[in-house]
């Protein structure tokens, strides 16, 4: 009995060292665990602290970058400014410079005009209710049907489209209906006739019987040299004094009539087809006799200021005055 007393007292023993033995373990083991646990929740927390201050860093990143955004942004358009300032003064400066150069053109061909001028009779006047003239001085004496040779210098530098232009101003027998109060002639709802080219107004200028002969009939030359009654010299140099037109005849001035007109476009490499045909259109008008009007809508305005610079009711009735009287006169347009 005391034997098994014994051992059963021996056996509770070995169980509560057991026991002992497993919660020094187990002590041992949270003691660990927590100890890994800290070592965690340090990495943990170390780890939110780093993700805080990456997080703070990419805000200022964020800013940062915003703001050279912004700056750029407010580069770009203060660049853009600048741009349309310098596109803006440009304009001004050519528009000022083009105005001048045309002044001075109209300028040296009325002294052109001026030097011939002073034997001539002071001709006439019609005088109606605008004002505007358009000057005459000299025509071409033909006899009827003669064609007035029209020889294009250097037109195989230039691309067809453009040599199709200037051929338009002369040739074309297009008639166009513009509202009269676009060119300030009159009401909104009224309109008048225009010719795109020279032969349509001159055919109409022949309805009237006149003393001489309207030319009529063109036909295009190409030659180097300087054969033909009319010549157009295409030249890619810049005029020194700034013109982009120049038309000089040489005349009988006995008998006021024209012996050759000599057309001179430059800076034909800068101009468009359309400006071109504007200025041929214009250029022309002087070599069949006509000066300058004093209505700046009108096409023989010493600058090309209208937005429809064509040939006008106005311009075929100075045609009709020149070839009829011969002589130095002022058309006076009725709108
Ligand atoms: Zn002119």
């Amino acid at each position: 009995m005391s034997q098994l007393i014994t051992t059963t007292k021996s056996y509770k023993r070995r169980e509560v060292r057991q026991e002992k033995i497993l919660l020094i373990a187990l002590a041992d083991l949270l003691g660990k665990n927590k100890i890994e646990s800290d070592k965690l929740t340090a990495k943990l927390e170390n780890q939110i602290s780093q993700n805080h201050h990456d997080t703070r860093e990419l805000k200022q990143e964020n800013l940062i970058l915003n703001s050279f955004l912004t700056f750029e942004k407010q580069e770009k358009y203060s660049a853009k400014k600048k741009y349309y300032s310098v596109i803006m003064l440009s304009v001004i400066a050519i528009t000022v410079v083009s105005g001048s150069y045309s002044f001075l053109f109209f300028n040296m061909v009325e002294e052109q005009y001026m030097v011939s001028s002073e034997t001539l009779s002071s001709g006439y006047v019609i005088q109606n209710l605008r004002g505007d003239t358009i000057n005459t001085w000299i025509s071409w004496r033909l006899i009827p049907e003669e064609v007035l040779y029209v020889n294009i210098i250097n037109a195989d530098r230039y691309s067809d489209e453009k040599i199709r232009s200037i051929k338009k101003a002369i040739q074309s027998e297009e008639i166009i209906e513009i509202d009269d109060s676009l060119l300030h002639k009159g009401p909104k709802g009224m309109t008048s006739e225009y010719f795109l080219g020279w032969e349509g107004a001159l055919k109409a200028a022949s309805a009237s019987p006149t003393e001489f002969y309207i030319p009529v009939n063109f036909e295009f030359i190409q030659s180097t040299k300087g054969e033909g009654d009319i010549t157009i010299r295409l030249e890619n140099y810049v005029n020194s004094d700034g013109f982009t037109g120049w038309t000089n005849s040489i005349a009988d001035e006995s008998n006021n009539q024209i012996l050759k007109s000599q057309i001179t476009l430059f800076d034909v490499d800068s101009l468009t087809p359309n400006q071109l045909e504007i200025i041929t259109r214009h250029e022309f008008g002087h070599a069949l006799g006509l000066a300058h009007s004093t209505a700046p809508e009108d096409l023989m305005f010493p600058t090309i200021e209208s937005d429809f610079p064509y040939i006008s009711e106005c311009n075929v009735q100075a045609i009709i005055s020149l070839y009829d009287k011969g002589e130095r006169s002022e058309v006076v347009c009725e709108k």
